[in-house]
């Protein structure tokens, strides 16, 4: 029986109720594809600092290390806000976790489902040829990490890549954009840039082993209206931190709900840390109505990019899929008729035994 030993880190706010629904699934997963999930659970973000003072403590750091993958929930909250920033608890477990196992390459994927085109901002003529794009970021380099000053006159920031920290990353695109639709969209502002002619240079080299998948590049300041007007162009979108960062919102934001998305984090070993996009929405913590979604679609990616285990994520994926097209929802999707958290979670694992 193969064995996945997975640190599990739900976090402060909703990350505790809708961890428990992702678990749950991952349950079945385990008993359908005879997988032995060992999970170790550790406090995170506020939690930790509740108990250790620290967001994130040694004993959980040498979990996450002794594990196969980090499930992570949120952090944060009012609690923990007058501290200072370096110590918060996003900044102070997060930031850290990704340096330490060096997870430079952000898998997002957004898509919009038929059964939730209403909750889009989007025009339904916009939405009719559908929604699937997977924005690839690097995540450990470029502006947040180059030298930076301010002054009371003058700041700076600095944008510096190498051409290793280009390639690995554009390697992810082209990979994931094999097993998608075999597009992939190199996201940059070469027009003005030093930094974007080398990831054009790079990409470009990259792209010559993947025969089967074209590679266009595209302006960032165009992407951003592409996105908006004509989603269904994009398939993979390849970008550096910060337009990452930015991108991966504006995706975030058509899809309606950020109860929906989820992430992973990955190094280079194939390690990588899963979460939602969202954070630990304190403003209905304790609630019960937390969207499950985001976190059981991390545990998908999980499944996927960290344990090779593609057949397992697709259930999870097309569960998740169905229940939304039976009309089972949370009150971010529909607030007139809504399933709590531990229902939703309940109504996806029905769905999930029911599947061949
Ligand atoms: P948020 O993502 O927590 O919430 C924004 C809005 O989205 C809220 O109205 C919230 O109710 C809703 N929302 C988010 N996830 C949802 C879900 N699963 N189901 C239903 N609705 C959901 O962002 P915020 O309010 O700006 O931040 C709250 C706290 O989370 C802050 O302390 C912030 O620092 C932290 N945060 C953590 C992470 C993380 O852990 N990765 C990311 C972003 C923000």
């Amino acid at each position: 029986m193969k064995t996945y030993k997975i640190a599990v880190l739900p976090g402060d706010g909703i990350g505790q109720s809708v961890m428990e629904e992702a678990l749950k699934i991952l349950d079945f997963i385990a008993l359908k594809y005879n997988i032995n999930f060992k999970f170790k659970k550790a406090l995170v973000g506020g939690a930790s600092i509740d108990k250790y003072g620290v967001a994130l403590s040694k004993e959980t750091l040498k979990i996450c290390e002794k594990s196969d993958a980090i499930l992570f929930g949120s952090v944060g909250g009012a609690k923990w806000d007058n501290l200072p920033i370096k110590q918060r608890p996003e900044r102070a477990s997060l930031l850290p976790l990704r340096k330490h196992f060096n997870l430079f390459a952000n898998l997002r994927p957004c898509k919009i489902y038929e059964s939730l085109k209403q909750i889009s901002p989007l025009k339904d003529e916009i939405l009719q040829n559908g929604v699937d794009i997977l924005c690839v970021r690097e995540l450990t380099g470029g502006i947040y990490f180059g030298k930076q000053k301010f002054q009371k006159t003058k700041a700076y920031d600095t944008e510096i890549y190498h051409k290793k920290e280009i390639k690995r990353i554009a390697k992810i695109a082209f990979e994931s954009a094999k097993a998608r639709k075999k597009k992939v969209h190199l996201i940059d502002k070469a027009n003005v840039l030093a930094s974007s002619i080398l990831w054009r240079e790079v990409v470009g080299d990259v792209a010559k082993k993947y025969k089967d998948v074209s590679l266009e590049f595209m302006y960032v300041d165009n992407a951003a209206m592409q996105i908006i007007k004509n989603p269904a162009m994009f398939d993979v979108l390849l970008c550096s931190n910060l337009f990452g960062d930015i991108l991966s919102d504006e995706l975030a934001a058509i899809s309606g709900s950020l109860g929906l998305l989820c992430s992973a984090s990955l190094n280079d070993k194939g390690f990588g840390l899963y979460e939602p996009a969202g954070g630990s929405a304190p403003d209905i913590a304790h609630l019960n109505i937390a969207n499950p979604i985001a976190q059981i679609l991390s545990a998908a990616l999980m499944l996927r990019y960290s344990f090779k285990e593609e057949k397992a994520a697709q259930d999870i994926e097309n569960a998740v899929q169905k229940a939304l097209k039976l009309g089972k929802m949370t009150k971010d999707l529909n607030s007139k008729n809504y399933l709590n958290t531990d229902e939703m979670g309940d109504a996806i694992l029905e769905i999930l035994k029911e599947q061949e």
